[in-house]
């Protein structure tokens, strides 16, 4: 088996392995119970906090362990819908993962701005200055990598204008840890990290929080998490993840060196599959990630191939997987249906090593090669607008 579909889920690495089945044994006890073993669960949680705040430059105190980036995305979005004035809105990218787009539609009905990207699928930072102009909005939500294409939006630029505007910020860096060695978020007010897009276990993720937004509540009934998240934390997890997030930024250059790999991989399918595209080929993309639009057939059949060949790809998000229509990330690039469903994103890991993309170029070659005996290649002439 290949796994190319990291951004997806991650398998454990080494670390977090290690980590949590120490936890596990060891670390087992209510950290909030008022016994010696219990003590030493609470110092464990708390050392992980200030690890991670460390890795981060910033405070153990901003620091909120959650159950992942869903519950994290959904509690700031809440969150902010209860303490901002009605007048104010908010504004997110029209590319957002369904766990801010969603709730943002749910709790700003009414004062809910769409950011539009290019064609290439990056924020236009022109759009957003104009609607921060307006004096309209308390919040502003864009990602710092798309899950799906794996291109890089000008997040710090919008921190930055958020911060000089006194407006919000809350980015999504789910797709961001572990692939990026850039951990400069000062502007942010609001930062989610997901443990299982690096190494980690699922069920985990954190938030980080600036001085200004310390009042932060997610889920009450509790006072753990300094009040801000009730419910006994799942340390196993919390320890497993904080050294999964280690590993990954030990192992950097394995990510980096993804970029060649994939770089490789895109030249050998756009020059043996006519009429494929790679989607975000001139912009900053994630280095492990390849977004391609076939020239034919339906993405499941390639991805159904690839499987039985030992590949694993995807379609586009794992959310999206089975659910009927564009995802929102290709309708605001203005992808024609007929290419959403053409397309496959692959996704390697830091230990993904050169052979393995190219035994994945090969299988594509071969299938493709066995899905057109004759060579031809209907819907070719098909306009893709990407
Ligand atoms: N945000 C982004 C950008 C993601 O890619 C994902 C993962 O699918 C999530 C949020 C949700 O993360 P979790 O599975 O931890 O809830």
């Amino acid at each position: 088996m290949t796994y190319f579909d990291y951004n997806s889920t991650t398998p454990l690495n080494r670390a977090a392995k290690d980590a949590l089945f120490d936890a596990v044994h060891g670390q087992w006890a209510n950290p909030s119970s008022p016994y010696k073993v219990s003590a030493r669960a609470r110092l464990a949680l708390e050392k992980a906090r200030e690890n991670l705040a460390a890795r981060l430059h910033g405070k153990g105190t901003g620091i909120v362990f959650t159950s992942g980036a869903t519950e994290a995305n959904n509690s700031v979005i809440r969150y902010l819908a209860e303490i901002l004035p009605r007048e104010k809105g908010l504004a997110i990218s029209a590319i957002e993962h369904p766990s801010v787009m969603e709730p943002a539609h749910h709790f700003f009905k009414g004062r809910l701005e769409l950011l539009p990207v290019s064609q290439e699928g990056v924020l236009d930072l022109n759009h957003f200055r104009a609607v921060m102009a307006t004096g309209r909005l308390g919040a502003v939500s864009v990602m710092a990598a798309n899950n799906e294409t794996g291109i890089i939006q000008p997040w710090h630029r919008v921190a930055g204008l958020c911060r000089e505007g006194g407006v919000a910020y809350h980015c999504d860096a789910s797709q961001w840890f572990g692939k990026s060695l850039d951990y400069r978020f000062e502007n942010c007010d609001f930062l989610v990290g997901c443990s299982h897009k690096f190494g980690g276990p699922k069920g985990v993720g954190f938030l980080v929080l600036s001085e200004n937004w310390y009042g932060f509540r997610a889920l009450f009934g509790g006072p753990q998490e300094g009040g801000r998240r009730g419910g006994t934390e799942n340390i196993p997890g919390i320890l497993s993840m904080v050294s999964a997030l280690g590993w990954a930024d030990r192992h950097r250059e394995g990510i980096l060196a993804q970029k060649d790999h994939r770089d490789v991989f895109e030249e050998r399918l756009l020059k043996g599959i006519p009429g494929m595209k790679c989607v975000g080929k001139s912009v900053p993309r994630l280095p492990n990630t390849s977004f391609i639009v076939l020239p034919n057939y339906e993405n499941l059949r390639w991805v159904t191939k690839l499987d039985v060949r030992g590949f694993q790809v995807s379609t586009g998000s794992a959310c999206a997987t089975g659910k009927t229509g564009r995802s929102p990330t290709l309708r605001a690039m203005n992808f024609a249906r007929g290419a959403s469903r053409r397309t496959i994103r692959v996704s390697s890991g830091p230990q993904t090593d050169r052979e393995s993309w190219a035994d994945l170029a090969e299988a594509f070659l071969e299938i493709w090669q066995s899905l057109k005996p004759d060579g031809s290649c209907d819907g070719l002439t098909e306009v893709i607008s990407v």
